[in-house]
């Protein structure tokens, strides 16, 4: 059971091909660096390809048919599209699922203050990151800021060349010495994650010579300072802080690397990569037999929870809704077509890095360049938590994968009894539907700057197309 080198299969047609695929996912990396971002580039791609708002049909007596597409976005940050297929929707749909959260630091709800001469902002790591990966580098700050009025401010500092951007500190090396011998897990804390935003005193000029202590040493001059930036440029005040969602990225764009530039070096590949792959084969699909679905949802990274994550009901609503426009709704058959769907939960999958062999089993890892890959499981500690995909199901996909020479590959986390994660998939398993993990493979996973293949994302893309035109159990 020998890997295949995806390189190894193309022809120039494909190889130009991967190019132009790459391009386009750096652009949706870089231009979606939040889940609010990655939907509004979402449905501007799919409203171009005939995609239309669920909402805006709910109430018309307008009926869906064979062909047909519909959208639903929930709370700008999760989105759920069909392709309507030419079976009735009970006889169960092809899901593709993934999400568009990342790790990154969140900005807190009263953040702003000075300390030292530098105005910081307070954070609070958003999922699982090695922290001392944050120090140093340059940041961005993405989000919104909701005024009491509901007017939202859009905030995208730090990627323009001409913007500034923001860095967490850390000690120079001469005086590290304490600092050196304290666990990675110590050696930056969370609290010590805050972004210096600023070091210029606001300087308040003077009515008359007499008046002294306006003209220098004012208390917190440098935080004062940024909030006269803030209300000039965002017409925002600091209590304006209590109901914003802005996110700590790494500045900068998605990079093609090594000299045969066959590698994707970029911000929020988990779970980018598969959202866009997934979103791409939902684009290229012809009419299918049956309905095609594609989910990509928020709060993966913190256990899918909250209205935007996996486990709200949103998307059951949106199924319940279209099958009513297809006239097919009642309480029955939305659980039959629930549960006679096929899905695959996407999500990258760790990359064997030979740096560190030790933490992989060699024959059960995913290898960058050598195609899609499945975890049958995933979890940890003895499959713990673990959606374990069942053995008719998976023999179906590689049926499929094999006659649509799609490249390959299945692998697990790491080695047994070192860790692992969870995905989605356990959520839609609820339903009863067969559900399987599956995705690319990412080196770096969870750091500042994740690394992918540039062929394994063409290939996964070709996957889901196969996976959407001939999935049926
Ligand atoms: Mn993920
Ligand atoms: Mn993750």
């Amino acid at each position: 059971m020998e890997n295949k080198n995806s390189w190894e299969m193309y022809d120039a047609r494909q190889l130009k091909e991967i190019d132009v695929f790459a391009k386009e996912y750096m652009d949706f990396l870089n231009n979606g660096k939040t889940e609010r971002e990655c939907i509004e580039v979402i449905v501007n791609k799919i409203e171009a390809a005939g995609y239309q708002e669920l909402d805006s049909l709910i109430g018309k007596k307008k009926t869906l048919k064979y062909g047909d597409k519909v959208y639903s976005v929930w709370m700008n940050k999760s989105i759920v599209m069909f392709q309507i297929g030419k079976r009735p929707m009970t006889d169960g749909l092809n899901i593709l699922g993934a999400h568009i959260d990342s790790p990154r630091l969140d900005v807190k709800q009263n953040p702003l203050y000075e300390d030292g001469g530098f105005a910081y902002l307070d954070t609070h790591y958003y999922g699982g990151v090695k922290k001392y990966q944050w120090v140093t580098i340059p940041l961005a700050i993405h989000g919104v800021i909701v005024k009491k009025d509901g007017t939202t401010v859009e905030v995208n500092i730090g990627e323009d060349e001409d913007d500034p951007v923001f860095f967490v500190s850390d000690l120079l090396i001469h005086l590290a010495d304490e600092q050196l011998e304290k666990k990675a897990s110590k050696v930056i804390e969370g609290e010590a994650l805050d972004i210096i935003i600023g070091n210029k005193p606001l300087v308040i000029e003077k009515k008359d010579k007499k008046d002294e202590k306006n003209d220098k040493g004012e208390k917190d001059a440098v935080k004062k300072g940024i909030l006269e930036i803030l209300k000039e440029n965002y017409e925002i005040e600091e209590e304006d802080f209590i109901s914003a969602e802005l996110e700590i990225v790494p500045a900068g764009k998605a990079r093609e690397a090594g000299f045969d530039r066959s590698i994707i070096l970029g911000y929020g590949q988990d779970d980018r990569v598969c959202a866009f792959s997934s979103l791409k084969g939902m684009l290229e699909i012809g009419k299918t037999d049956r309905t095609a679905c594609c989910i990509l949802v928020d709060k993966e990274e913190i256990g899918s929870v909250g209205a935007t994550g996996m486990r709200s009901h949103f998307f059951e609503n949106a199924v319940a809704e279209v099958m009513n426009l297809t006239g097919d709704y009642n309480e029955l058959n939305l659980r039959r077509c629930l549960s006679r769907s096929c899905m695959l939960s996407s999500d990258v999958s760790s990359a064997f890095d030979p740096s560190y062999a030790a933490s992989f089993d060699k024959k059960n890892v995913a290898y960058l360049g050598c195609g899609m890959v499945f975890n049958k499981f995933t979890g940890s500690r003895g499959k713990s938590g673990s959606n374990d995909a069942n053995a008719e199901y998976l023999a179906h996909i590689r049926d499929i994968f094999e006659k649509e020479k799609v490249n390959f590959q299945t692998a697990e986390l790491g080695r047994v009894d070192l860790g692992g994660g969870g995905t989605i998939a356990y959520i839609l398993a609820l339903y009863g539907m067969n559900v399987i993990d599956s995705g690319v493979a990412v080196l770096n996973m969870h750091a500042p700057w994740e690394a992918t293949s540039k062929a394994d994302v063409y290939e996964a893309k070709r996957g889901y197309v196969a996976f959407l035109e001939n999935a049926d159990i």
